[in-house]
């Protein structure tokens, strides 16, 4: 009965998807980002991405959008590369205004990671607790308990890309050495190994990791060895039964997850209590055929509908 929308505008793409209220896909469609000045963008995208869908019996329609989101007023700051920055832009009004659907407004990872979780969920499996940790231009994670998205006070609850893992690393655009964004994410690894003719550098070099290349083997177990400490950083917080690595360096798929699950290993072997801490088959790949991304915030559509008006989980665990 109830149909809602969810999508997910990043930087260079937008994708929606219309879900059914048994948590069925009912249509998808992916659209580049469309470029005009300042937040309009982000409309222009989501009704563009929205309309191709032709849903005509939505109810609600949820946004994932990379930068500080207040989801009480769907305010959204700091998108820099969606034309906002410190000065709020009231993206669910405009977007509400344009389609005349209710709209919820989310972090696109804190989205991502209650859709990782709801992914599960239809699979039969419900995880106490999950992280999902997005590794692409940059790096930053969401985390959900018991079904319900932590967000922290403002917002920015899981925003770790900014916490430094090596003192003597390189210096980071925010002004702090060796961030574990600054040593680990996308344009690190494109740095570490410019080779990614056909791909991305992070294909590239798992691949060749992965192949027994003994330059590529160093370069991975390092970057893997950043991530891993701040996966630790999330198990010893949360105690998170699975962590799903997303983003663009994770798609570079098996021999990517198989650098970190190694490195973990490699902990666990050198310490009981890394060991019970994080073990590797704990670590999964997001879906690629249900991007977490959009179906998350098509779940925090739903529960925003006024008869649901709570986690996703929670109104889950009661039908
Ligand atoms: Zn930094």
């Amino acid at each position: 009965m109830t149909t809602t929308v969810g999508i997910d505008i990043g930087g260079s793409s937008t994708s929606a998807v219309a879900i059914g209220p048994e948590g069925q896909v009912l249509g998808r469609h992916q659209i580049k980002t469309t470029r005009v000045e300042g937040g309009r963008q982000m409309v222009s995208s989501a009704v563009a991405a929205f309309s191709a869908l032709e849903v005509d019996d939505c109810a609600a329609i949820g946004v994932g959008v990379p930068g500080q989101v207040d989801p009480t007023t769907g305010q959204v700051a700091m998108a820099v590369n969606l034309g906002v920055g410190a000065e709020s832009y009231g993206l669910a009004n405009e977007i509400e205004a344009a389609l005349g659907v209710p709209v919820t407004v989310e972090n696109d990872v804190h989205a991502a990671a209650v859709g990782a979780y709801e992914s599960l969920r239809l699979e039969g499996q419900s995880p106490e607790s999950l992280a999902l940790v997005s590794i692409g231009t940059g790096i930053g994670a969401g985390v959900v308990v018991k079904g319900a998205l932590l967000r922290g006070a403002r917002g920015m609850a899981g925003e770790i890309g900014h916490v430094v893992v090596d003192g003597s690393g390189v210096m980071c655009r925010c002004g702090q050495r060796g961030c574990l964004e600054a040593v680990a994410a996308g344009p690190a690894i494109s740095r570490a190994w410019p080779k990614g003719v056909n791909g991305t550098a992070a294909t590239a070099l798992f691949g060749a990791a992965s192949d027994g290349d003994a330059a590529a083997e160093k370069v991975a177990g390092r970057i893997a060895g950043h991530l891993t400490t701040a996966l630790i950083w999330l198990a010893a917080t949360y105690d998170t039964e699975v962590i799903v690595l997303a983003g663009g360096v994770s798609g570079a798929g098996d021999p990517f997850l198989e650098a970190v699950r190694q490195q973990i290993g490699r902990r666990g072997v050198a310490s009981e209590l890394a060991a019970r801490r994080l073990r590797p088959e704990q670590v999964v790949l997001a879906r690629v055929d249900d991007p977490p991304g959009p179906r998350g915030a098509a779940v925090l559509a739903a529960n925003h509908l006024p008869q649901t008006r709570e986690s996703p989980a929670e109104s889950k665990q009661k039908t």
